[in-house]
């Protein structure tokens, strides 16, 4: 069942701190992800059984786990501190019959050496919600940590009121953090930055070995899956919600799934989010911030990048620099597929922005304007009328795009293929997530959030009974703030 390696626990001691995982009163199922846990060749029966459930719950230990709390520090909102797992406990490092490895995370699971002054639990509303997320995401085919099951706690946990407390068990690649890198130049200097370096190097990025400057390369391997990573989320309309640097994953996976949202209208400076006041991480600060996260790596990799300072800073900025073309890139390529174009190139930057501009004037729906550019999917036929497409501003920019599509060799119906594979019809809608939410959290009916999953699984595709998720919220029902997971 599981195959413990726990690489992790043999890193120095000052990069976590051994520590189990606080058992709960009652432990009781919730909800268990099937399909993940088969690709990670777990025992779908054994994880059902009563030792399963107990394991998932933090009461049991599965044989060969070694938990810790991983040690990371970050910049919250611009401002550095020290932080560390603060409710969350590794187990381990299971890997799966393909070979793959993957940290086995539980999170709400009590108080540890870093919770600082919070009670190291979790709320069953938002680790449901990250469910939903981190599932609507992989759906989607952006990378992201997933969860593998949520059971409740029995125990309320205090917050503004008394809650029903959840663990979820989390899956990543790694959780390594840029936050990681900040925590270890502070507390081991250089020395610990290579260990933490060569050990990212040998988890995710083996190639960079090779390389004549071996921590260069992995900066720009990071800044590589960062930059294709954001611009896959501005594709969807994701707004992570706090991109500090101790919520961004050196494996390129989303992680940390707290205020975050997609927007239904299309307005580059949404942000959803209960406690990003100035808007810092607003849908279109995304790629900047990105870039600015990257800057706080690269200045913990300096002394490893050559031993003349202002050489080092040289080589840093040269990648970092590369960042906004290597995502310009991602983005052209992925909006470019969204209008139907197989080579998306440089020329082509203003005829994406110029539709972009139409939604922003019209207050259109990101999602499903798209997707009825790129046909009339039976789930749009039932919406209402969008005023952006009677508009004559639109009959121009349609000329344009349609004299583009007619320069390429594909033809129009591969075009179409293309559009109908890059635009979803189905995201995770706020208002949705939120209903499914409440029936979970306040009558026990998980079935609104199993449908929604499900549906999610394969967003791309046209789904009966799909067409009630397409629509947009009544007045009543819109969400104009999230809530961090608490
Ligand atoms: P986040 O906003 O989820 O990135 O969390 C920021 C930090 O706060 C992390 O170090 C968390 O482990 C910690 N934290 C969040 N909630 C709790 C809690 N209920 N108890 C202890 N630590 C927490
Ligand atoms: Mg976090
Ligand atoms: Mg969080």
């Amino acid at each position: 069942m599981w195959n413990f390696d726990n690489s992790y626990a043999r890193l120095p001691d000052s990069l976590h701190a051994r520590q189990a995982p606080t058992p709960v009163a009652q432990p009781q199922w919730v909800v268990l992800n099937r399909a993940l846990a088969t690709e990670l060749g777990l025992s779908i029966a054994a994880l059902e059984s009563a030792e399963g459930l107990a394991v998932l719950a933090g009461n049991t230990l599965p044989a060969g786990a070694q938990p810790l709390a991983q040690a990371y520090a970050g910049h919250q909102f611009g401002n550095f501190t020290m932080l560390g797992d603060g409710r969350a406990v590794l187990l381990g490092e299971h890997i799966s019959p393909d070979g793959q490895r993957v940290d086995i995370q539980l999170k709400g699971s009590g108080p540890t050496p870093f919770s600082r002054r919070g009670d190291g639990r979790a709320v069953l509303g938002p680790m449901l919600r990250e469910y939903i997320i981190s599932e609507a995401l992989h759906g989607l085919g952006i990378p992201t940590t997933r969860s593998l099951a949520v059971v409740s706690s029995g125990e309320a946990v205090m917050r503004q009121m008394r809650e029903p407390g959840a663990v979820l068990t989390r899956i990543a690649s790694s959780h390594l953090r840029v936050g990681t890198f900040e925590y270890a130049i502070r507390k081991g200097g250089v020395e610990l930055v290579r260990e933490l370096a060569d050990y990212t190097i040998e988890r995710h990025y083996p190639h960079c070995r090779t390389s004549d400057n071996i921590y260069l390369a992995l900066l720009e391997a990071v800044m590589e899956r960062q930059a294709t990573l954001i611009a896959s989320w501005m594709q969807v309309g994701f707004i992570h919600g706090v991109m500090n640097t101790d919520n961004m994953s050196l494996c390129g996976e989303s992680i940390d799934f707290g205020p975050c949202a997609f927007m239904d209208s299309y307005k580059p400076m949404t942000v959803f989010s209960s406690i990003d006041h100035q808007g810092r991480y607003a849908y279109g600060n995304q790629p900047a911030i990105g870039q600015w996260n990257l800057a706080r790596l690269a200045e913990t990799l300096l002394p490893l990048l050559s031993d003349e300072q202002e050489q080092a800073v040289e080589l840093a900025q040269q990648t970092l620099g590369r960042y906004v073309e290597r995502y310009q890139q991602a983005w052209l390529q992925g909006m470019g597929a969204k209008l139907g174009l197989f080579q998306a190139g440089s020329n082509d930057r203003q005829l994406i922005e110029d539709w972009l501009q139409l939604l922003d004037e019209q207050q259109a729906d990101f999602t499903n304007s798209f997707r009825a550019l790129a046909g009339d999917p039976a789930s749009l036929a039932e919406l209402p009328p969008q005023p952006l497409f009677d508009s004559p501003a639109f009959a121009a920019w349609r000329q344009r795009w349609e004299a583009r599509l007619a320069q390429q060799s594909e033809s129009a119906e591969q075009a179409k293929a293309l559009m109908q594979r890059h635009n979803p019809q189905l995201i995770a809608r706020n208002h949705q997530v939120e209903k499914a939410l409440q029936a979970a959290s306040e009558s026990g009916d998980l079935q609104p959030v199993l449908r929604l999953v499900a549906l999610l699984q394969t967003p791309y595709q046209v789904q009966p009974g799909c067409a009630d998720y397409c629509q947009l919220p009544e007045p009543t029902e819109r969400v104009f703030q999230t809530f961090c997971g608490t």
